[in-house]
Parts: structure tokens; sequence; C-alpha cells
């Protein structure tokens, strides 16, 4: 499919929030990377649950808790085709991509990772890939070695081989970066570490809304994604990780539905993935995920790249003619994200003058401060783009960057 045949005005049409008026404009929303908007199935499915079938999961034999249960796992399952995975077992249900990641951290790195051992994380990593893995290097000794990026803002793949060893335990990077959009060769990351006998995490915050996740051909160890940030409600991700390595993990957190057996003798612990779902999960978000996937699905993860690809292709050829633009981050493979500076204006000021005229874009360091002190910069300013954006949408930005930068000059 082509990106010609996706009808992006009927798209448009199923997310009622762009359909407003922000300080007297209409509103142009540049700021996917951080949580993409929802369409109107997923806010229905959030609305049903609690009008409808809202009780809690598992443990309930009436009729309302039959439904949200069955509605519960059969999101389980459309998260397994989501990313191919081999079984609905390896799918676990979290608040997102950073409890995802510190789970594996916390569980996998307490048991399996010693005083000594190597972790391996890329310098293009958002906050949440860095301290979970500081923290338990912190608890046991271990050493994080980082992969550098080059002027580009590329993993400098020859300094990864380098850093290879057989002390490396546990690799751990972005698919795309969220700072810079800069897409990762993840598959060659993969092979070669498992060359060494490291197992790997990808962290698809970013990649989830725009590549299509295939984990049995990846062949990663771990994956995990937030659902907020591909068409779906806040306070829920997964984490993918594989049989074999998740029943020799201990449990995350201690609670109910962990448990098989209580006592104060001693407790066994549930079957995976439940022995990782302590405690009342967030169902409602859970059940409204399936809808997002849905609407990802309809739509083929290949004809939104390829819309948001020629969107981030002409914002790219428009930008050129901006006074002072200087962009962060030209990667080769690039996701629909453009991080930039203009000559003399602060990011925080031009982020302030695009939101007067309705346009919203994050500025700062978008949780990526070791990437910031790489380019010896504070922040950016960061478009990102979605598949309810148009080029006229861009056209509106890049006019309003030219004024601003005009304004700031006169
Ligand atoms: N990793 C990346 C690459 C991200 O972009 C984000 C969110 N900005 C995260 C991790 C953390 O995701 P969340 O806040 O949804 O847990």
């Amino acid at each position: 499919m082509v990106s010609t045949e996706l009808d992006i005005e009927s798209i448009r049409k199923q997310f009622p929030i762009l359909h407003q008026e922000v300080n007297g404009k209409p509103l142009i929303y540049f700021d996917n990377a951080a949580t993409s908007q929802k369409p109107q199935s997923v806010i229905d499915a959030l609305t049903h649950y609690y009008d409808s079938d809202n009780a809690n999961i598992h443990r309930g034999i009436h009729t309302l808790a039959e439904r949200s249960t069955t509605a519960f796992e059969d999101s389980r399952k459309a998260v397994a085709k989501f990313l191919n995975a081999n079984e609905v077992e390896e799918i676990i249900f979290t608040k997102g991509t950073t409890e995802g990641i510190n789970l594996v951290a916390s569980t996998f790195g307490r048991k399996f990772i010693s005083e000594g051992d190597e972790i391996v994380v890329s310098n293009l990593e958002h906050h949440s890939n860095i301290v979970p893995w500081q923290l338990l290097c912190e608890e046991k000794g271990c050493v994080l070695k980082v992969i550098p990026v080059n002027n580009q803002g590329e993993l400098i793949m020859e300094e990864f081989d380098k850093l290879l060893s057989d002390k490396t335990k546990f690799v751990s990077v972005n698919y795309i970066s969220n700072a810079l959009g800069t897409i990762n060769p993840v598959q060659d990351i993969i092979n070669k570490s498992h060359e060494v006998g490291a197992k790997v995490l990808i962290d698809a915050a970013q990649a989830a809304p725009h590549v299509r996740l295939d984990v049995q051909s990846m062949n990663c160890d771990f994956l995990a994604f937030s659902g907020h940030k591909v068409y779906g409600p806040t306070g829920v991700g997964a984490l993918y990780g594989k049989r074999e390595l998740l029943e020799k993990m201990p449990p995350y957190q201690g609670g109910g539905e962990m448990i098989k057996d209580v006592s104060f003798s001693g407790t066994t612990y549930n079957d995976i993935p439940y022995k990782f779902e302590a405690g009342t999960p967030n169902i409602g978000e859970v059940i409204a995920l399936k809808a997002a996937l849905d609407f990802v699905n309809d739509l083929t993860p290949e004809a939104i790249a390829e819309h948001e690809h020629e969107l981030l292709e002409y914002a790219n050829e428009l930008l050129k003619d901006v006074d002072g633009f200087q962009p962060v981050g030209t990667a080769k493979n690039k996701a629909s994200v453009v991080s930039f500076l203009i000559d003399g204006v602060h990011p925080f000021d031009l982020g302030q003058i695009l939101d007067a005229k309705g346009i919203a874009v994050r500025t700062g360091h978008h949780c990526a401060q070791p990437l910031m002190e790489r380019f010896e910069i504070e922040g950016t300013v960061r478009a990102s783009f979605s598949v309810y954006n148009t080029k006229e949408e861009i056209k509106e930005f890049v006019e309003a960057l030219k004024s601003a930068v005009k304004m700031f000059k006169a």
C-alpha cells in the first residue's frame, strides 16, 4: 500500500481533539513523540468499559467480571499479534516502557547480572533506558558502557563492536531515538550481542507507532513499548520477553495475581505472565489499547510510515529556508522527528511563540540529557509528525518559524 491510499482527512475526523482552536488558531499538534492523540474508537472502548463492563478481572465469577477478563485477555492476544510474539504468555502488561525496562533491570538484572559484568546502552537513550541500569550497577557493581554517536546522531557501530566482550551480559537500546528520530540498526545490535552471549532489550517506545515490529524475526530477548505513543491510553504498555527467560526471572512486585499460594511458611508464584502482574492493573486502559492497535493494523504500519516519511522530507525541504536553522540529528535513517535550533533564539522562546499560534512542539532535553551533553547543547525544539498530520500544517509551522525569526532579528 502507498501513502496516497491513506485518506488523511478521514483519519483526522477520527481524532476529536484535533478539531479545536488553541489561542485562536486551529491546533497543529506536532508533539507526537511525547504522546499521540487518540482516535474515537479508543475513547469509545475506554468509555464502554466504564459504562458497561467495569469489574475486577480474573477472580470474579459474575458476568461483568467475565466480560472484563475476556476483554483484558483479548487485548493481550492483540499485543502478541502486534509484536508477532510466539506465545500470548510472553506479553506482560505494564504502565509503559519505563516500567517494562525497570522490570527487566530489577528481575533479570538482579538475578543474572553480577559484579564486574557489563551492560551496554547507547548515547541516544531516553533516561528511562539509562537510569534503571545505573541503579542496577550501583547495587551490583556492574559496569555501564555506552555506544557513542557521531555528529549526525547515528550510533558508531565500530565502537559498539569494540565494547562487546564475554563480560557483556546485557544490551539495551532504543529502536528509534525520541530526541533525534534516528532509526538504529537494531538487527545488527541484536545479532552481535547474541554472538557474545548477551541478552538484548529493545526500547520500542518510539518504534511502535512507526514501524512493524516482529519480535520473532528480530530475535530480541525483551521489547518494551507504551500504549500512549501508539494512539492508545496513558498508563498502559507491554513488555515482551522470551518464555524461557521470563520463567527463570523472579517476580517484580509482590501482591495479588502474581501468586499461586500464600502462606507464612512460603509463597509460590503464578505462571507467566501473571507472575509479573501484581495488583489490579489499568483494566480499562489495557482493553482500550486493543482498539489503538486495531487502528494501526487497519491502516498498516507501512502506510503510516510512508505518510510520515513524506511529511519529514517535506519539512526538511521547507526548513532549509528558515534563517539560522540548525538541524540536530541528520541520520540517514530517520523517523518523522525534526529536532533543531535557530541561531540566536532560545528553544523555549520558540516553543512559546509557536504555542501562541496554536502549534504544539516540545522544547528542552527530551529526557535525553547525555545526548544533549554530547552535542554540547541544553536542548532543542522538536517537531514530531504523526499519521494525522498534513503538509499544510508543516507549511503553517515553517511560516510561523520564519516570522518568529524575523521578530527576534528585528
Ligand atoms: N524510551 C523512549 C525512546 C521514549 O521516547 C520514551 C517516552 N518519551 C520512553 C522510553 C519512556 O516511555 P514512558 O514514559 O511511556 O514510560
